[in-house]
């Protein structure tokens, strides 16, 4: 859905204009198509991460960075992330330096490789993740969560979880851990079990400093997922062994989740070139009767969409009438959104 309109409809490329005659951001989230909405998606998403840790009394609670990894359907190449660090032989027998970095992700051996595997796990990631999150409270009952679904080279979903639970009961990390480690689910398409793989992790982090880097890692994990499939994600550093590795991911997710006679390229299903994911890149858990939902201010997307109307019909009006309570609300959110959004690209200088 598009967005309401904004206070600064110019920065979006794409902007367009309803019956009505206002002006609607055309709402992307993929910074190649419009640099404007995906910045303002990115920071309405940060801003909901940062508020379900500092607008209440921290002390009472404990906040861990939980990272889940899909498990290995085939080796592929070890190739480092940045120089300077520890060399691992890889697979294939060489030690590869940052300039193989086109061999990120890329199978040892493209023909053993299990693709429509690694599609299914795709698929039911989100399944997987649901009951990973039920279990979690059964046994945490106050956790809440923030998700972000980021693509690894090989072309795999890979999730980082904000966890928060009341203090009275919070776990050590490796609890938490082992919890969410050995969490299954059945595939609602073919009963086939579902697993996370052996890298899980689970660190714990303090509300202060140490809170705004692991927020700020988040929101780098948020440009990255923006770029939404791990092809465009490589940024150009795609070799033609990824892009063929990448393709045959792509026909396999074409085969099994679309139709056989699907176009590449003329197909509207995204599916294909998600490999076979339809979940959202972000989400966070949401307030109910019972629960707080992962923000305490109860921030989502939509209340960010309303605040921003309401600033920009303020500015329109002259002599506006005297504010409701719900608009005196919604201008105090604006203003709240606005400092964060200060906040946000103050943290984006950090280390
Ligand atoms: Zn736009
Ligand atoms: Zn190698
Ligand atoms: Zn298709």
């Amino acid at each position: 859905m598009a967005d309401a309109p904004d206070a600064l409809p110019r920065g979006c490329v794409r902007a367009f204009k309803t019956k009505s005659g206002q002006f609607v951001r055309c709402g992307s989230r993929v910074r190649s198509s419009c640099p404007s909405c995906a910045e303002l998606y990115r920071g309405d998403w940060a801003a909901i991460a940062r508020s379900g840790v500092f607008d209440a009394r921290v002390e009472r609670f404990r906040f861990y960075l939980l990272t889940l990894t899909a498990p290995s359907f085939g080796r592929v190449h070890r190739v480092p992330r940045s120089a300077g660090g520890r060399l691992k032989r890889c697979g294939c027998g060489s030690t590869h330096g940052a300039a193989d970095a086109g061999l990120r992700g890329v199978p040892l051996d493209p023909s053993r490789y299990d693709y429509a595997g690694q599609v299914a796990w795709n698929r039911d990631a989100g399944v997987l993740w649901d009951r990973t999150r039920r279990r979690l409270r059964d046994r945490w009952v106050t956790g809440e969560f923030f998700l972000v679904r980021e693509w690894q080279d090989r072309g795999v979903l890979h999730l980082h979880v904000l966890v928060r639970v009341a203090r009275e009961e919070a776990p050590d990390a490796r609890a938490l851990r082992e919890a969410a480690r050995t969490a299954e689910a059945a595939s609602p398409v073919d009963g086939t079990i579902v697993a996370w793989g052996e890298q899980v992790d689970a660190k714990v982090f303090r509300a202060d400093g140490d809170a705004a880097r692991t927020i700020w890692y988040l929101s780098k994990a948020l440009n990255y997922v923006m770029k939404d499939t791990a092809l465009a994600a490589m940024d150009g550093r795609g070799s033609n062994l990824a892009w063929v590795h990448l393709t045959e991911l792509g026909r396999a997710a074409r085969m099994m989740r679309c139709s056989v006679d699907c176009v590449p390229g003329e197909c509207p299903s995204r599916v294909h070139d998600r490999y076979g994911s339809r979940s959202h890149v972000v989400s966070a858990s949401r307030q109910t009767l019972t629960r707080s939902g992962w923000s305490f201010s109860g921030l989502t997307r939509g209340r960010q969409r309303l605040a921003r109307a309401a600033w920009a019909q303020a500015q329109e009006t002259k002599e506006p009438a005297p504010p409701s309570g719900e608009q005196q609300q919604d201008a105090r959110a604006a203003l709240v959104l606005l400092t964060r959004r200060i906040d946000v690209a103050r943290m984006a200088v950090l280390p």
